[in-house]
């Protein structure tokens, strides 16, 4: 196959082995490597989008597309679809905590952005966008599974299993967009133990005759599912996508697997009783997964890119994946056609990629990173679901603030803009008093209910205190953890200033 882009010049040079079977070639055909196909192939690049499944083909997801993925959506040309404008539309959003809702408003609309979400299961949205890729130019080879590299001089060669049978391509570039397990990751970060910090671990199934408010998507914190949460995504009429997500690596850790959790939280936990109580589960409760960022993982390595998945990028705060997908596949497309013009597609020429993800995600996600950091630590799980219930109580009585934190769910609000110094200790303050610790400051002020009430707060103290020196050494590699993740975020801020 010859390149299309003629004013290439490294193109038109042919290897004196062989020619370059395309000039980009995209490992993985979800939402991040079909939006680089897409806009690579349209520049004119000749584009291999490769992927080891057949389409339509199913990916694990909560399937909820927030405001910004709906802007890329209409960029890359999917929402035009008629049967695009019959999927479910969010318009609200309610979060729980222990069976309470404490907090219920509509979808916050930004600048530039719905007022609404989109559930939209994957196996339909996926599909589209590699039609979209395939509309634009792009090849698409199915089950096709990367299985290695070699990196030469003038090319990069894959090693791929094309149906079963072992063949090998060359391209000038390699966008990696092979998900939370990326080979092409893999290549270029070889610390693989420690990326499982970064994981979260997620189960979801579909299940049909739920009584559910059908434009409404649904949080549910508890003590059982903390540092995590269930939710509830209505895919149209009856039914729902609902799910678990939780840090893979906890202190204490969790024994329980994830299923029996979500299980046991379907039974027990009054709303999702309500909801599920009668409902059928449609095929299995399966797990996957997510992939979230660490700033000492490269995203470019020479003649290679990562992005979505591949690269980390998924939003702990929200579980938000897909519109992070979609926009670094754009932007990886912007470094390749640039790359593609000079023939050059080393590190430093793809420097331009690295930087745009730092500027546009890196600051959200290292204040995410900090607070995943501080709530591993299950033992502090009271104080941190009181700090939930606080947030839900202010929201619903402070518009600005409620605009803040429905937004950071929402993916529409920036968390380093709004997660100011003030707003924080405003909320810990609160927290700590609605945990009981308020009882020892009243006592200092009343000494009359120092007994009653300081006896209820130095209880959970106690409590806390006593889990934690439980296993001293966890606890201390935890707080060098928090520690490291607090000097990562204060190197951004020194970067780019107080929020
Ligand atoms: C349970 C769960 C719930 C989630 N819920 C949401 C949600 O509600 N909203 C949201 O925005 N995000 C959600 N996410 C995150 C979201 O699913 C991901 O961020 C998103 O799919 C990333 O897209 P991607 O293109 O980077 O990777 P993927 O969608 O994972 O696509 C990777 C592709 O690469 C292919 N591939 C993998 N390895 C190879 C190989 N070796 N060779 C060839 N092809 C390969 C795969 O077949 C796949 O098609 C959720 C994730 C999980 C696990």
């Amino acid at each position: 196959m010859l390149s299309r882009y003629g004013s290439v010049p490294f193109l038109r040079r042919r290897s004196s082995r062989r020619t370059l079977d395309a000039d980009v070639i995209v490992v993985g055909a979800g939402p991040a490597g079909a939006a680089a196909a897409k806009y690579t192939a349209a520049a004119g690049l000749s584009v291999l989008l490769l992927d080891r499944a057949e389409f339509p083909r199913d990916k694990i997801c909560g399937d909820f597309v927030g405001p910004r993925a709906l802007i890329e959506l209409a960029r890359l040309g999917v929402s035009n679809r008629p049967s695009f404008k019959r999927t479910n539309l969010i318009r609200q959003a309610a979060v729980y905590v222990n069976g309470k809702e404490i907090l219920s408003k509509g979808v916050p609309a930004a600048p530039g952005a719905p007022g609404f979400a989109r559930v939209i299961p994957r196996e339909t949205l996926d599909n589209w966008l590699a039609d979209e890729a395939r509309a634009s130019g792009a090849v698409i080879l199915e089950d096709h599974r990367l299985t290695g590299f070699e990196l030469r001089e003038d090319a990069i060669e894959l090693k791929v299993l094309a149906r079963g049978r072992p063949t090998r391509f060359r391209a000038g570039l390699v966008i990696g967009a092979d998900g939370s397990r990326s080979t092409v990751a893999r290549f270029l970060v070889s610390e693989t133990s420690t990326r499982r910090k970064d994981q979260v671990l997620a189960v979801r199934a579909y299940f049909a005759d739920v009584q559910q408010v059908h434009d409404r998507a649904e949080l549910y914190f508890s003590s059982e599912s903390f540092p995590g949460y269930c939710w509830m995504f209505p895919t149209g009429g009856d039914t729902a996508n609902v799910g678990l997500g939780m840090l893979d690596q906890t202190l204490p850790p969790k024994s329980e697997r994830l299923r029996d959790t979500l299980e046991r939280l379907i039974q027990r936990d009054p709303i999702l009783r309500q909801r599920l109580g009668s409902a059928r589960l449609i095929g299995k409760i399966v797990g996957w997964p997510l992939s979230t960022y660490n700033p000492r993982y490269p995203v470019i390595g020479p003649r290679m890119m990562l992005v979505g998945d591949a690269a980390g990028l998924i939003n702990p705060l929200n579980g938000e994946g897909i519109y992070q997908a979609l926009a670094s596949g754009g932007w990886a497309a912007d470094a390749a056609i640039q790359c593609a013009r000079k023939g050059d597609f080393s590190s430093s020429a793809l420097l331009p990629y690295a930087q745009k993800v730092k500027d546009e995600l890196m600051s959200d996600m290292l204040v995410a990173r900090a607070l995943m950091e501080l709530i591993r630590n299950r033992n502090f799980a009271p104080f941190w679901l009181a700090g939930l219930q606080v947030i839900g109580k202010r929201s619903m009585r402070d518009p600005l603030y409620g605009y803040l934190f429905g937004g950071i769910l929402a993916g529409v609000v920036s968390a380093r803009r709004a997660l100011t110094a003030g707003m924080m200790a405003d909320t810990i303050h609160e927290a700590l008093w609605s945990t009981g610790l308020k009882g020892l400051i009243k006592a200092v002020k009343n000494p009359t209910r120092t007994l009653r009430v300081g006896l209820k707060g130095s209880m959970t103290l106690r409590d806390i205190v006593r889990q934690s020196t439980a296993n001293p050494a966890s606890t201390f590699h935890w707080s060098l953890d928090v520690m490291r993740s607090l000097v990562e975020l204060s190197g951004d801020v020194l970067r780019i200033g107080p929020a």
